[in-house]
């Protein structure tokens, strides 16, 4: 469907059998559509098809405006952008019109007086989804003019009145006319904006500098607001939370399984520095559980929540600390491993809220804990002492090994040699593997599980860490 195959014309529109839709129509035939070809409402969007999905569908079909609560890096933004391509790939608007006008039922001022004089000649332009759709992030600072509009200083210097419409300087909601508007953090909006929202999508008027104009605008709002923020006293004005029709709660992913396939979907890394970057599932499975341990934890203000992004920056941290070395030591591939994890801090740090306690608390120490429960996790999930009775035998007898960031992955063959049972149990993790990099790594999750489940001390020198028992 190219833009200069459809009619140019009002008369020559017309005269090809168009007929005008609402947005809500427009949205509930596509929907429709793609129910009955199966195809996925929002693409991408994983862990919510038989939660947050199936209740967008019937509120897209009951034409209602909605409003999206969940904690940040839920996939709210993600999910409104994504209802865009409920929206048809062109569709007819006046030429020059600031708010979309639909040509046969314009609403501006001046496009109704632009059909009275050009009638059938009046000419039409062809609009895309992108350009019917609005979206702002709610601060104390958005104001009326934003959103709704103002009076446009240079034309009332036209001579023209204030009380006429055509001073008026259109805003964000209007631009976005037969479209979807979309306001991200609802209860940041003032009161007045509030107001203005409601009365927009009530009344169909405007109140711009005591004036009221009526402008039947043809918009689905969706909202997104933080649950705790939208159900607080005074935040959101009782008529505007009247007026969304239906809430639907986000939620984390569910399953490790899921968190995963998230980052699988967003972080494409194949290759870096020329070299093969191969990440050991446990690893993957550790990143999302340090996630999941944020999100149960205490210590952490669980009313912002623990976005999706932590595991997705964690888990780019890790591969880059594993670059680094990869580089540094001219290794064949790039392999993430336990002693990478540290690295993590930084990642995780600015992007989780501390609850307040009574005690001193150093996001570096949280985090460490929350590495050490996450890796004592996958470390039962994949061994447990039963399988590694052989190995701790061993270190009873006096040894100790030596692990680092910085050792090469090679250095890591003479402990699989030399230690009874640590083969066995490197190959639970990895299986039948050729590659130092993946039996390093394993070998350092062996080693670490014991130390967590109090079967070898632990000694940190400079980058160096030694087991002992
Ligand atoms: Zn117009």
């Amino acid at each position: 469907m190219e833009r200069r195959d459809q009619p140019q014309t009002l008369g020559a529109l017309v005269a090809s059998g168009y007929r005008p839709q609402s947005v809500r129509a427009e949205m509930r035939r596509n929907l429709l559509r793609r129910l009955a070809t199966n195809d996925a409402l929002i693409p991408g969007i994983i862990g919510y098809d038989d939660t947050v999905i199936p209740e967008i569908e019937n509120a897209i079909l009951a034409g209602h405006h909605i409003v999206f609560l969940g904690e940040r890096g839920q996939g709210k933004s993600r999910i409104i952008r994504g209802l865009m391509g409920l929206l048809d790939p062109l569709v007819p608007a006046i030429e020059g019109c600031a708010i979309n006008d639909e040509p046969t039922a314009p609403v501006c001022s001046v496009c109704r007086r632009r059909r009275a004089a050009e009638g059938d000649a009046l000419p039409i332009t062809w609009i895309t989804p992108d350009q019917r759709y609005g979206e702002k992030l709610a601060t104390p600072d958005v104001s009326m003019a934003d959103l709704v509009g103002e009076v446009d200083p240079i034309k009332v210097a036209e001579g023209r009145y204030l009380a006429d419409e055509d001073t008026i300087h259109f805003g964000l909601i209007p631009r976005t006319n037969r479209g979807i508007f979309a306001v991200n953090e609802l209860p940041d909006l003032t009161e007045k904006v509030q107001v203005g929202l409601f009365n927009l999508m009530e009344e169909k008027d405007v109140q711009i500098k005591g004036y009221k104009i009526r402008l039947p605008l043809d918009i689905v709002i969706l909202a997104s607001a933080n649950p705790e923020d939208y159900t607080s006293r005074g935040r959101i004005i009782t008529p505007l939370k009247d007026r969304f029709d239906v809430q639907i709660r986000t939620h984390y992913p569910r399953t490790l399984d899921e968190e995963i396939a998230i980052v699988d979907q967003e972080v494409a890394v194949f290759e870096r520095a020329d070299l093969p970057i191969r990440v050991p599932v446990f690893m993957k499975e550790i990143v999302a559980q340090l996630t999941m341990e944020a999100r149960a934890s205490s210590e952490i203000n669980q009313a912002s929540g623990v976005s999706v992004r932590v595991t997705i920056n964690n888990f780019e941290t890790l591969v880059s600390n594993a670059e680094k070395r990869a580089v540094r030591l001219g290794e064949p591939e790039i392999v993430p491993r336990l002693t990478d994890l540290p690295a993590m801090t930084a990642s995780t740090a600015g992007k989780v809220e501390l609850e307040y306690g009574g005690e001193d608390k150093s996001e570096g120490d949280l985090v460490e804990r929350l590495i050490n429960r996450a890796v004592s996790k996958i470390w039962e999930k994949y061994l447990g002492l039963e399988h590694c009775e052989r190995i701790v035998a061993h270190f009873e007898a006096g040894w100790g090994v030596e692990v680092s960031d910085r050792m090469r992955a090679e250095e890591y063959q003479e402990g699989l040699r030399q230690i009874p049972g640590l083969g066995d149990a490197v190959a639970r993790l990895v299986g039948p593997v050729e590659s130092p990099g993946l039996l390093a790594a394993a070998t350092e999750l062996v080693l670490e599980g014991l130390h967590l489940h109090q079967k070898l001390n632990k000694e940190r020198e400079g980058g160096r860490t030694t087991y002992r028992a």
